[in-house]
């Protein structure tokens, strides 16, 4: 098997050279961090389930013309997408109070806030990702004014096509993080959606229940993650109930390039 070059190597992902120029490939793992990987488990099965849940919503906001950087799905864990130049900044949207808001804000979680909100956090793990304002960003010239504008249309766009996905299965969005990338397609570039979409990287609740269907059981020690995944996978009508998730997917053959962070 021919050798190839790994990129990068995440918390929960890797990215290897992919099959053709300006092209990656995306390699979903079953680790599971938080708290800036104070806390870290592998999760047999998660993994594969983050590479289909992401691959739907990819898909979906393709249909619907959100750019984004996801080509194909290759197999259980791994997709084909678009090499773009990242940009160093999480952009969370929030529709209820939760998490790091509530701890910031004093909120109690599950309050519907009055409108959605958006923040930037600055990709930097040593610094455990640190909320700023974007004053900084366009100070440290992470983005520009025109980008940050850009960046937040489509988070908004992203909220709404996200929202009403998880609706109508009975799932409440509270909030997500999504990361964003350069891509130049002959001389022009544009901004468009990358990393993953994927219950790792939401917070889902069921609308009935309350239950919460995300990395939170993880993060807060409640179990059932898997099971948890795999319901949102079953209502997105993506994954057969006799398709396992569990499984280590095709043998990886990589070097022993030391990794970028
Ligand atoms: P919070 O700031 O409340 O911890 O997170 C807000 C939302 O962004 C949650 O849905 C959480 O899963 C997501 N999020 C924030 N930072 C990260 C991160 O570094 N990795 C992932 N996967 N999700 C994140």
């Amino acid at each position: 098997m021919k050798k190839r070059r790994r990129i990068y190597e995440g918390k929960a992902k890797i990215l290897y050279e992919g099959p053709e120029p300006g092209t990656l490939v995306q390699f979903f793992k079953d680790d599971a961090t938080a708290y800036n990987k104070q806390k870290h488990d592998i999760i047999d099965g998660k993994g594969v389930l983050n590479n289909r849940i992401s691959e739907h919503i990819f898909q979906s906001m393709t249909k619907i013309g959100i750019p984004n950087h996801f080509i194909r799905r290759m197999n259980m864990r791994e997709q084909l997408i678009k090499e773009v130049e990242i940009i160093p900044v999480e952009v969370i949207v929030r529709n209820i109070a939760a998490g790091t808001l509530c701890q910031r804000l004093g909120l109690t979680e599950g309050e519907v806030l009055p409108r959605s909100i958006i923040e930037f956090c600055y990709k930097k793990d040593e610094l455990n990702d640190p909320l700023v304002a974007e004053e900084h960003i366009t100070a440290f010239g992470w983005a520009s004014p025109q980008e940050i504008d850009d960046i937040m249309a489509l988070a908004i766009r992203v909220n709404d096509f996200l929202s009403g996905l998880f609706l109508g299965i009975g799932i409440q969005l509270v909030d997500f993080k999504i990361e964003l990338g350069r891509h130049w397609e002959n001389d022009a570039m544009r901004i468009i959606v990358a990393d993953e979409i994927s219950p790792d990287s939401c917070r889902l609740w069921d609308i009935k229940t309350q239950e919460k269907m995300d990395k939170d059981r993880f993060r807060r020690d409640l179990g059932g993650l898997v099971d948890a995944y795999k319901e949102v996978a079953n209502r997105l009508g993506i994954m057969q109930e006799s398709e396992p998730p569990r499984g280590k997917g095709p043998v990886l053959v990589s070097d022993n390039d030391k990794a970028k962070d």
